[in-house]
């Protein structure tokens, strides 16, 4: 492991050369103040009975595990299963992750909590937590962003945070998660840093997979009672990799059942606007963990592009590195245009718009069942709803495509 843990608190997780707790000796208590009262928390029944009320009485769980037997059909497959994080509250995983943080920070006694946003996804959930508990939230965001991100600086504002913009640098999100950690680290009395996905210093990555967990633990219960065997593959998109883990914790000791990541690769690798942090980075120190990150070939952070504003970051959780350089799971690309496809094809044969990021898992099917063949069943986790994306949908998307040329309906 790398030598950055020397006399403090051990790392809680081992991912190989991956991981670590890369921080600030300012920060140094902090980090590992979460890392001995995480386990704790996670351990002591009153925690989680408080955690688990929430998720079903405010976020919806259980969601539903839904066949999408047409979806299957036109992929020639035997079986496709849906975990529908689309269904929870504020429309995607987030939320599980950020009702999970900020009542660990409310039982270590923190009363305010800040978080970095990018499109502006983590800091609605984070604002919405926030504002479910009744704690101060102050959400860092590039000031790029916030001009990009209008409707998500709205909600926040709605819910009560505050939007800090970010104007140094290029003003997007690596510049937000610079503004936070220099938050944390003058107020780091009385701060939680709500991270927003399987990243960042050891015991972040962990700590978000367990409370992502929730989701793969659900579907592994549901999809045994649907058909009586475990699926053959579970497919995930990855950005940070929080949707993912989440759902491959509860299958990775089952050696029968592989798991598949996709990645964006945007407008393609060569065209260097992609977030394929697997297929393009390398391994470098970043967000306070080690882990692959996309960068030049002078070691500066690449900024990552996808159209999916979910996917569009230069890193991936060390979890995930991990677990490709083993082989326990795969990972493969997926660009722009595919994945609008993928959109059109899961709303019309299911009659469900899934969000840009999940529609790159979908999109991601054809290559995965041509490596398992025509009887595979696929569980799919169906990270979040469309509504927010429909706004990039109308841009982008060919009005032919959308059938409305041709009958007079167009102006
Ligand atoms: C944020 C987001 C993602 C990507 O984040 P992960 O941490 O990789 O899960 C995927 N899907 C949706 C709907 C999102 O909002």
């Amino acid at each position: 492991m790398p030598g950055n843990q020397n006399q403090g608190v051990p790392l809680l997780a081992d991912f190989g050369e991956f991981g670590g707790r890369y921080v600030a000796e300012t920060l140094m208590p902090a980090v590992e103040e979460l890392a001995r009262e995480w386990p704790r928390a996670w351990a002591d029944p009153e925690f989680q009975e408080t955690y688990r009320t929430i998720l079903r009485d405010y976020v919806g769980r259980p969601t539903a595990l839904t066949p999408a037997p047409r979806l299957a059909e036109a992929l020639g497959c035997r079986a496709i299963y849906l975990k529908r994080e689309d269904l929870c509250h504020t429309g995607a995983h987030k939320i599980n992750n950020c009702v999970g943080q900020v009542l660990l920070a409310k039982r270590l006694g923190k009363t305010r909590i800040i978080a970095e946003t990018g499109a502006g996804q983590h800091g609605v959930a984070t604002a919405t937590a926030c504002a479910y508990f009744g704690l101060p939230c102050v959400v860092y965001m590039g000031a790029e962003d916030v001009a990009r991100q209008a409707l998500n600086v709205v909600r926040m504002r709605l819910l009560g945070a505050e939007v800090r913009p970010v104007t140094s640098g290029s003003a997007t999100l690596k510049d937000a998660i610079n503004g936070a950690l220099r938050d944390w680290v003058a107020n780091v009395h009385d701060t939680h840093y709500v991270i927003g996905s399987v990243m960042g210093p050891d015991p972040y990555p962990l700590m978000v997979r367990e409370l992502q967990r929730v989701i793969g633990d659900e579907a592994r219960a549901q999809i045994l009672a649907h058909t009586g065997a475990l699926p053959d593959a579970v497919v995930a998109c990855v950005g940070g990799g929080s949707n993912a883990m989440g759902v491959f914790a509860a299958f990775v000791g089952d050696p029968s059942v592989r798991l598949y990541g996709v990645e964006a690769t945007g407008e393609g690798i060569p065209s260097g606007r992609h977030a394929a942090t697997m297929a393009a980075g390398a391994v470098g120190v970043y967000h306070g963990m080690r882990s692959l990150v996309l960068q030049t070939d002078d070691g500066q952070l690449q900024e990552a592009h996808s159209i999916s504003a979910g996917l569009d970051y230069p890193g991936i959780g060390p979890e995930h590195a991990f677990l490709r350089a083993s082989g326990r799971a795969r990972y493969l690309g997926v660009g722009d245009d595919e994945a609008l496809a993928a959109i059109q094809l899961l709303a019309r044969t299911e009659g469900i718009i899934p969000a840009l990021e999940t529609a790159h898992a979908l999109a991601g099917l054809p290559a995965i069942l041509g490596e398992l063949g025509a009887d595979a069943t696929l569980l799919v986790n169906l990270s979040g709803r469309g509504d927010k994306d429909m706004h990039t949908v109308m841009k982008r998307l060919d009005p032919a495509a959308l059938g409305l040329i041709g009958e007079g309906r167009l102006p």
